[in-house]
């Protein structure tokens, strides 16, 4: 085994030589694919509970339960964003430097799935039911995350929402073939379950005044998103054949057919960009992304990009649309594109695209579908407007205090983004009101890093991944879910593959490597707690501090 104990320990004086000790401590750290993600929750905690199950004595349908009530303490949509997530917590994981990272996004699928079939509930909390009645504005995966964190702490809670149904973007955005509506469902029914008021097709500023909710509702969340596309800002944009891709996805993901001819121009680089293109090719068209900077300022999520091109879209780069060309009679026929190259980097961080001279082409196409950007629609609302626009969720100043932002509403993100931050809210509230500071607080101690951990101690192993359906086959099966689920016996082998850094996952090697008798069992055992330290009776060789594999044990 590799020697890790490099750091000499502390020293004993007292003797011609100063000799290092190695007595060892148990110190639980952060693991980095918490620090890289706020929504995934204690993701170490969840897969050891099931990797664990045999040493903590638990069935297997009892370690998916305690996984996916640590899961659902902070995030009730794990089987939607198990689907959708770009999950940052994998580029986190610190088994990157051994093999890959593991799976956690599809891990977390599994389980999700697993709680709908086997209809386990959302995990309420022990506080007593509250008198409060909380409004929320806004059924998306904000507004629901915070609704879900409010009405198991025992307050009454309504979410209106202007849509026939409830889902947000999640349901309007993103379409069928990659979150199928009735998992959405599944997981929106869970949080109604527990006692949450649905009041739909209800637009807030048009069909009730927000000085009604507010008279009605002790408190009110804003979780309104960003619905209206942004246009482009060209001449010929106004006229048929032009649709934002809200609309055309909203349109799609309601299942109405839209035909908007054989060649089609896409205009965006993001999530909403690679969508409309998708469900386009679904539909038979010839599809065309233009996108005015490079690939890697592209924001789409990356395996999204390369699932398009797969399908047969076609991304060209470094173009803009200038012209919206139309025939005498208004019929679209194509569209000007400016050759753009990369300037210094803007206030996004990203390099500036700016126009090549003299260089500018022409691309015939039927329709063009606008995915730049969205802004929140404030019909109605326009008194919210205090920022260009958007909401804010600062709540300190004066009169805002009945008042909670939160999600795309505040800043274009994504659904896990949208979800912490509803979260966040209502915990915020909960202890303003109750003066309860029960919420997990955020650790300042740097996570384990990968020099930390022993990774000679298991097998190099590949990460698990779903199985997908080829690009052609996926555009003739329409809107047919692209990717499984993985399976129970892949899940069992891919929660074998985490080191828990950071925390004891009882593999006993200090144990069995300690020749005084250090390390005692302890009678409850569970993860992170397997052993305590008799330290009296310590050589201080630091042996077991150089076999834990997790970075558990540190010299004290
Ligand atoms: C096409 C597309 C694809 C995406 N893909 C991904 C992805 O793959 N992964 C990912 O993590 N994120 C993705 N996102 C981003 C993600 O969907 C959003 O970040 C997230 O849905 C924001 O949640 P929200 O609750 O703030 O807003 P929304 O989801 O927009 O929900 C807001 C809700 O408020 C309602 N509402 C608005 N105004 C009113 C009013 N006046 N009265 C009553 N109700 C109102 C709306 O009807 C809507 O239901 C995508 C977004 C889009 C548009």
């Amino acid at each position: 085994m590799t020697k890790r104990v490099t750091e000499t320990g502390s020293e004993t004086l007292g003797s011609d030589r100063i000799t290092p000790s190695y007595r060892p401590r148990q110190v639980e750290k952060p693991a980095p694919c918490q620090a890289g993600c706020a929504n995934c929750g204690d993701i170490r905690g969840w897969i050891g509970a099931v990797a664990q199950r045999r040493k903590t004595g638990i069935t297997r349908e009892q370690a998916y339960a305690r996984a996916w009530r640590l899961i659902a303490e902070v995030n009730p949509f794990p089987a939607t964003l198990g689907r959708i997530c770009p999950h940052p917590c994998e580029s986190h994981c610190n088994r990157a430097e051994l093999d890959e990272p593991l799976a956690i996004n599809a891990m977390e699928r599994f389980l999700g799935d697993h709680a709908i079939r086997s209809g386990l509930p959302l995990p309420r909390t022990d506080t007593e039911q509250s008198i409060e009645s909380v409004g929320v504005v806004g059924a998306g995966p904000s507004g629901l995350s915070f609704a879900y964190q409010m009405a198991r702490r025992g307050y009454s809670v309504t979410v209106y929402d202007a849509r026939d149904k409830a889902g947000g973007m999640l349901r309007y955005g993103v379409p069928d073939y990659r979150l199928p509506q009735d998992i959405l469902d599944a997981e929106i029914l869970k949080i109604l379950e527990l006692g949450v008021e649905l009041e739909l097709k209800t637009k807030v500023g048009e069909d009730v005044s927000l000085d009604t909710l507010q008279e009605r509702h002790a408190f009110l969340y804003l979780g309104i998103g960003a619905q209206k596309g942004r246009g482009l800002r060209i001449p010929g944009e106004d006229g048929p054949s032009v649709m934002s891709a809200t609309e055309y996805l909203g349109r799609v993901n309601k299942g109405e057919r839209i035909s908007l001819g054989e060649k089609l121009v896409v205009v965006g680089g993001g999530n909403s960009a690679m969508d409309a293109a998708r469900c386009a090719r679904r539909g038979g068209a010839e599809v065309t992304i233009l996108y005015r900077r490079s690939l890697q300022e592209m924001p789409a999520i990356k395996h999204e990009i390369e699932e398009a091109v797969e399908e047969g879209v076609e991304i060209r780069l470094l173009v803009a649309p200038l012209r919206i060309v139309r025939s005498d009679d208004g019929r679209l026929i194509a569209v000007d594109v400016q050759v753009m190259q990369l300037a210094e980097p803007d206030g996004s961080g990203r390099r500036r695209p700016v126009p090549v001279e003299g260089s500018c082409f022409s691309l015939e196409t039927d329709a063009v579908i606008v995915a730049v950007s969205q802004v929140p629609e404030l019909n109605g609302l326009e008194a919210l407007d205090e920022d260009g626009g958007w909401l804010v969720a600062d709540r300190s100043g004066p009169g805002k205090q009945r008042l909670w932002a939160g999600g795309d509403a505040v800043g274009l993100g994504i659904a896990g983004e949208a979800i912490v931050q509803g979260r966040h809210a209502a915990e915020q509230l909960h202890a303003q009101l109750r003066g309860d500071s029960s919420s997990p607080g955020t650790s300042r101690a740097d996570p384990v890093g990968p020099e930390s951990l022993l990774f000679e101690s298991k097998p190099g192993c590949a990460a698990v991944h779903p199985a997908r359906l080829a690009g052609r086959e996926r555009v003739t099966m329409g809107m047919a879910e692209v990717a499984a689920t993985i399976s129970e016996q892949r899940f069992l082998s891919e929660v074998e593959r985490c080191f828990s850094c950071g925390s004891c996952y009882g593999c006993e090697q200090c144990f069995m490597y300690c020749t005084s008798g250090c390390f005692l069992r302890v009678e409850e055992a569970g993860p992170g707690n397997y052993f305590s330290l008799n330290l009296e009776a310590c050589q201080e060789c630091g042996k077991c501090i150089e076999v834990c594999p997790c970075g558990f044990l540190e010299v004290t």
